[in-house]
């Protein structure tokens, strides 16, 4: 549903902030609904009232500017209580994100703990320990078994075990910065690269682009980093559809 990150490719909308949609089987999982998320599910034709969850990765704006309007979707506004909610608790505590007024309109809440097992439906996943981000983020890995289907990296410093923690044979990597830096707490194109030479997904896919990565040409970049690992790396476009 979108391919930006961070606040100045969210301001300009150089590309769209939607985060991801997953659908497996009969459940759909809207996940770090940001800021247009709603504008792009319209857009692309998936019926938000059928929606059986939300996953926010953490409280930062271009992950969840939109959840409340996907809760309202979700549950008709309220009048049809439906689907779960799973976020981190500094999302629901202090100079919270989603409203109190909503939040009884999910079914569930769910406060994610680390390194822990969920169930939504028919999507099975973990959260891998929290990540270094300075609001409380995790990472996420889909299915089950030694390699699961599906890594996601969300926001992290780069940190030893990374690669372990979101191992799958499909990855997603949040890659906002194109070169790291010890002062930001994002992953650069230099920690993508580890991370994939480490963890030999069968496939990566580079996203949640920031002006950096944006404009070295993130398709250019996966092609570079692909040459150098030797493992499939594409870059994520909007709309762009997987099938895992
Ligand atoms: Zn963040």
């Amino acid at each position: 549903m979108g391919t930006a990150g961070a606040r100045f490719m969210v301001a300009k909308q150089l590309a769209a902030s939607g985060g991801l949609y997953l659908e497996l089987g009969s459940t759909r999982l809207a996940m770090d609904p940001g800021p247009g998320a709603v504008v792009q599910y319209a857009k692309r034709k998936v019926d938000l009232s059928r929606l059986d969850g939300i996953l926010v990765s953490h409280r930062h704006l271009d992950h969840c500017g939109d959840v409340n309007v996907v809760i309202e979707a979700m549950t008709e506004g309220g009048f049809r209580p439906r689907g779960t909610l799973f976020c981190p608790s500094d999302a629901l505590d202090e100079d919270p994100v989603v409203l109190k007024y909503l939040r009884h309109f999910p079914e569930e809440v769910v406060r994610l703990q680390p390194e822990s097992p969920y169930q939504l439906k028919e999507i099975s996943f973990r959260t891998t320990r929290r990540h270094i981000h300075g609001v409380e983020t995790y990472g996420f890995r889909f299915g089950d078994g030694d390699i699961p289907n599906l890594g996601w990296v969300t926001d992290s410093k780069y940190y030893d075990g990374i690669a372990e923690d979101h191992r799958a044979q499909v990855m997603l990597i949040h890659t906002v910065l194109a070169q790291s830096r010890p002062d930001l707490p994002h992953l650069g194109l230099d920690d993508a690269e580890r991370i994939i030479a480490e963890a030999q997904p069968r496939l990566a896919v580079i996203t949640h682009f920031g002006m950096g990565v944006w404009r070295a040409h993130p398709w250019e970049v996966a092609a570079q980093l692909s040459e150098r690992t030797g493992i499939e790396v594409k870059a994520a476009r909007d709309g762009m559809s997987l099938e895992v």
